[in-house]
């Protein structure tokens, strides 16, 4: 059998709170193949310290070494942005510990993984498309600075390099890949190419996430593990 590659998105990424929107449908797989209650997106809460402990258990034993697409920012209602150390300290502790001891790989899931000021739930109709980050009519400083400070905020915390990227929603540009070409990665990891370009990349590779991934995010853990308590 073909080694699937485990990749969890959206840890410490606001999305979801504010992102909400109707059914959402993703193949059943695996041990979590049972707890699809899948209603709406969001509002959920964020996995605690004491839930990755047991998931980070499980994950050893079957053997996977999962990435963690980590969102650098938890933009709060006000627009304001509050680093994923500082707003989540013992799950970010934890992670850390797993990243440092080989356990798991942490990636960059964009700074805000939303378009700030836009990222509030519409009275009516969905927010979606908001709640991805690196759409290509935004200026190129902009991709430069989300880049930028996401890599510093993560890497500085998790004194390690991170060198893959993931782009919330797969929504990147050929400025995200100018803005990535300064930096420590050499990965990016989406179901699409840019959104604008076909152009080539130098030094970075590009891993179209479609075939020999398993892709969920905290939020399908999370409902995993709230059956798991009050089955
Ligand atoms: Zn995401």
């Amino acid at each position: 059998m073909q080694k699937v590659i485990f990749r969890i998105d959206d840890i410490g990424a606001s999305t979801k709170q504010f992102e909400q929107y109707g059914r959402f449908i993703i193949g059943n797989f695996w041990f979590l193949k049972t707890i699809w209650p899948f209603k709406k997106w969001g509002p959920y809460k964020e996995l605690t310290a004491k839930e990755w402990t047991e998931f980070l258990k499980i994950f050893e034993q079957k053997n996977i070494k999962p990435i963690i697409a980590v969102t650098a920012c938890w933009v709060e209602k006000n627009s304001e942005l509050t680093p994923f150390p500082q707003k989540f300290p013992e799950e970010a502790n934890i992670l850390k510990q797993a990243f440092l001891n080989g356990k798991v790989e942490i990636a960059n899931h964009g700074l805000t993984h939303c378009v700030v000021g836009k990222h509030l739930p519409k009275f009516c109709g969905s927010n979606r498309k908001y709640h991805r980050e690196f759409w290509p009519d935004l200026n190129q400083s902009t991709h430069n600075e989300h880049i930028m400070k996401s890599q510093e905020i993560l890497e500085n915390y998790f004194q390690k390099p991170i060198t893959i990227f993931v782009p919330p929603g797969n929504v990147w540009s050929y400025k995200t890949y100018l803005a990535l070409a300064k930096t420590n990665i050499k990965k990016v990891m989406s179901g699409r190419y840019m959104a604008d370009s076909k152009e080539p990349m130098h030094l970075i590779e590009f891993v179209g996430d479609q075939k020999s991934f398993f892709i969920c995010h905290d939020r399908d853990l999370k409902n995993k593990m709230l059956n798991y308590h009050y089955v």
